[in-house]
């Protein structure tokens, strides 16, 4: 069985695509396999592996049930992804019945064609809301990933999406667990920034992960190579952070 993560938070820019795809190739370059969902209609992370989002199938047909998780399944220079596109946006008013937000989940666990035995690992990359496509994405996961930005309104996003676990929880998906918190964008020369990783940590305890993401113009680059910066630049600062972000995970994983 997969271990499926979800990478979440309703604020936009704080580095769920970037981690997503740097996160996946690096446990991918471990030896993995490992398969990523764009859930997201801006497409980001199917844009930054290079997958084709116009003529293949996405992530719309399998939420409408038209085409299975491995049909849409597609083969890029990383690791494996299910692409997205700006269809997907229409899901929320096309899904009508009762318990929509467990469509992904089922489709992924589908006894025929899911996809949830064939990968060590299953990174979902979430769009900046807490609306439905969050939702089947809680749903499906074990566990959350949460990139935070160190700035001032970082905490009070994160109540409202701590609120939306402990919902699924209750209702939908009662052994999701928080994997932890990660510090993306961190600058520690920035008073503001150590202020806020205070809050952060006094909150979130030993669930942020130790490992910080520094910012890295290579990264904000990177999406338009097509392909994750630890393929073709493995000395940067950014690739090596991953690097031990990804080593933090699998030591936390395999107790
Ligand atoms: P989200 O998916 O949460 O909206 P993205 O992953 O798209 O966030 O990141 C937002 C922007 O910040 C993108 O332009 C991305 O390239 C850039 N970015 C992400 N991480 C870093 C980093 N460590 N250093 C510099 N830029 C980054
Ligand atoms: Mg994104």
């Amino acid at each position: 069985m997969s271990a499926i993560f979800a990478l979440a938070n309703q604020k936009g820019g704080v580095a769920k695509t970037t981690t997503t795809g740097i996160l996946a190739a690096g446990l991918h370059k471990q030896g993995f396999s490992v398969l990523t969902i764009d859930c997201d209609p801006q497409g980001n992370l199917s844009m930054s592996m290079a997958a084709d989002n116009q003529s293949g199938a996405t992530m719309y047909e399998v939420m409408k049930g038209t085409v299975t998780a491995r049909e849409a399944i597609q083969h890029t220079a990383a690791c494996d992804i299910i692409p997205a596109n700006t269809i997907l946006a229409g899901i929320e008013q096309e899904l009508h019945s009762v318990g929509k937000e467990m469509t992904l989940r089922e489709k992924l666990r589908d006894e025929e064609s899911g996809v949830a035995d064939d990968y060590d690992y299953i990174l979902i990359d979430c769009p900046p809301s807490l609306e439905l496509l969050t939702l089947n994405a809680l749903c499906a996961a074990d566990s959350l990933l949460v990139p935070v930005q160190g700035e001032y309104y970082a905490l009070e996003g994160l109540s409202d999406l701590m609120n939306t676990v402990r919902i699924v929880r209750r209702s939908m998906n009662p052994r999701l667990e928080l994997e932890g918190v990660l510090l993306t964008m961190y600058d520690s020369r920035l008073n503001l920034t150590n202020q806020v990783v205070g809050e952060i940590k006094k909150y979130f305890a030993d669930k942020v992960f130790r490992s910080t993401v520094p910012r890295s113009v290579r990264i904000s680059e990177a999406p338009s190579y097509g392909e994750p910066i630890c393929y073709y630049d493995k000395a940067n600062r950014g690739t090596l952070a991953y690097q031990r972000v990804a080593e933090e995970l699998l030591e936390r994983n395999r107790k």
